[in-house]
């Protein structure tokens, strides 16, 4: 059986960054990564509606390594792939990668310290098998393969095209016809302007309002620094600039979420003039970042409102007929195309069987340990942006942490690191975001505990410093070595592991 020191699983932002930092932080081990598809660049692959983009900007979601230099902060969805290309290219990350295998199953055996990998191959396919001594998952969040469909009543009925932005038909021709999208997130947001363009009338039908912000594409402070300084400088200035921006509203938003909330709704009564009916439309029930903030550049959504050629409607689908949609309020939406815009299924590594030395892993019955790892699984971490920016950012440092981990257990012998949690944790769900695709799943996820280093911090800054200069040998991790009878692991005092 072939085998590699780490394997990855995903070829998406996560798996190329672990690549980058794997070759670049341990050069001495072997890699490879396995992708499911048949090609790189995971969500930036796969999702291929009109206007597919970024929502948060591109200082943050590229890589700490490789410099972002196009003009546009919010990018479009190719702009983005293209970037992933060069990037997997550029360091010779796409030779690691291999196409086509679905990994579905991996067994560890604590005698020989590795992990036994079955997955699926090729068309037919077939079943292979493989082996690793680190398992680093990098498999995205949701199930590729279908998203959130709601069942609507009356579905057989409607005469026209219904379609899911997750199968976007690569031929569909919306020009001059009247499309119904239903839905009011990210890609709601995305799709209203860019069909606008030339369908006859995209109405936004959202059962609730979300908080939609709108910001400059471009990001002038950003294009000027990199004409005056070197690609990497600029960068690095511009990223920073904008974790601690971003942080900062976060932390503001936590504090005082009536000022930000009437901020955002200002700006919004701004864009649509004072006849516009804000209170129904955008005025959500829950406090900004509940949810994820909707990201609109240069006030597009607002512009095709403005203009006439979107509009939208709040109301619940009452049923799917003929001509369109009936509501629940008795109005009737004519459309030639209704989009169900209603999220991902959100799913925990890729769907990995998990079986320790026999034993099958509820994973939901896990502490998550620092956000990567689950109680009592030993050699296996796992990527997970944050909820509240850039997904790259905890990418990048997870990659980091894996890599101190791996050379520590190099430098002194180990072969196996197991987080064990022996003391009573509070148990939280993983996510503390009210968000239905969020909700609908966290019964399938890990639990967070109430503290360090169990608990899940959606903070860059305490991220930072946990996994690029905390200790290593924490207390909670187990180290050990099958062929070495005495175990090694060296339990550090409770304080010094806390101040770590
Ligand atoms: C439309 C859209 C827009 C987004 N915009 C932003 C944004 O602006 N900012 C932001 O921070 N985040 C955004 N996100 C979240 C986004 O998914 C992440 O930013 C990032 O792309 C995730 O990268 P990843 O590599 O972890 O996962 P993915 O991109 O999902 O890649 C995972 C890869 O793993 C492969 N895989 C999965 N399971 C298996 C398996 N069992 N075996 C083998 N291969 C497997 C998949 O085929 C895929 O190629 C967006 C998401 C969507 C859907």
């Amino acid at each position: 059986m072939q085998h590699f020191d780490v394997l990855v699983v995903g070829a998406g932002i996560s798996g190329i960054g672990a690549g980058y930092h794997l070759q670049t932080l341990c050069p001495g081990r072997t890699y490879a990564i396995f992708e499911g598809r048949e090609a790189i660049g995971g969500t930036w692959d796969l999702f291929r509606y009109p206007g597919v983009r970024s929502d948060s900007d591109m200082y943050t979601l590229g890589f700490s390594f490789r410099p972002w230099k196009e003009a546009k902060a919010i990018a479009d969805g190719p702009s983005i792939l293209n970037y992933l290309r060069e990037t997997a290219a550029a360091f010779g990350i796409d030779k690691h990668v291999h196409y086509g295998r679905q990994v579905k199953r991996a067994a560890w055996d604590s005698a020989q310290s590795r992990w036994t990998v079955d997955y699926e191959e090729g068309l037919e396919r077939t079943h292979a098998q493989v082996s690793c001594g680190f398992l680093f998952m990098c498999a995205g969040y949701y199930n590729y393969a279908q998203g959130h469909r709601p069942q609507f009543a009356g579905e057989d009925q409607f005469k026209g095209q219904i379609v899911h932005p997750q199968a976007w038909p690569e031929d569909l021709d919306y020009a001059g016809k009247r499309v119904v999208v239903v839905g009011s997130g990210a890609t709601a947001v995305t799709l209203v302007p860019e069909m606008a363009r030339t369908a006859a009338h995209v109405t936004m039908l959202q059962r609730s309002p979300t908080y939609v912000v709108s910001r400059p594409a471009e990001d002038a402070f950003a294009n000027s620094l990199r004409k005056r300084l070197p690609a990497k400088l600029a960068y690095d200035i511009v990223r920073w600039r904008n974790v601690l921006g971003q942080m900062y509203l976060f932390n503001l938003t936590r504090k005082r979420p009536e000022l930000v909330k009437t901020k955002i709704i200002d700006m919004v009564r701004a864009e649509l003039g004072p006849d516009y009916d804000v209170a129904t439309h955008f005025t959500p029930r829950y406090n900004p970042w509940d949810q994820r903030l909707c990201l609109v550049p240069d006030a597009d959504l607002f512009e095709t409102i403005r203009n006439g050629t979107a509009s939208v409607v709040t109301d619940h689908v009452e049923a799917f007929e003929a001509a369109g949609v009936r509501l629940k309020s008795g109005r009737t939406l004519d459309a030639d195309i209704i989009v169900t815009a209603t999220g991902l299924d959100m799913q925990l590594m890729g769907g990995l069987e998990v079986v320790v030395d026999g034993a099958p892993i509820e994973l939901a019955k896990t502490f998550s340990y620092k956000a990567m790892m689950y109680s009592g699984v030993p050699n296996l971490a796992s990527t997970f942006g944050y909820t509240n920016a850039s997904w790259t950012l905890k990418a990048d440092l997870t990659a980091e942490y894996v890599c101190r981990l791996l050379n520590h257990m190099n430098r002194r012998g180990f072969t196996e690191c197991r987080p064990v949690n022996d003391e009573a944790l509070e148990a939280a769900p993983w996510l503390d975001f009210t968000s239905g695709y969020v909700t609908r799943a966290m019964h399938r996820f890990p639990k967070q505990g109430h503290k360090a280093p169990w608990r899940v911090y959606q903070n860059y800054a305490l991220d930072l410093m946990a996994f690029r200069y905390g200790a290593v040998e924490d207390g909670v991790m187990r180290f050990s070595n099958p062929r070495q009878p005495a175990t090694r692991s060296r339990r550090r005092p409770q304080a010094a592991a806390a101040r770590a």
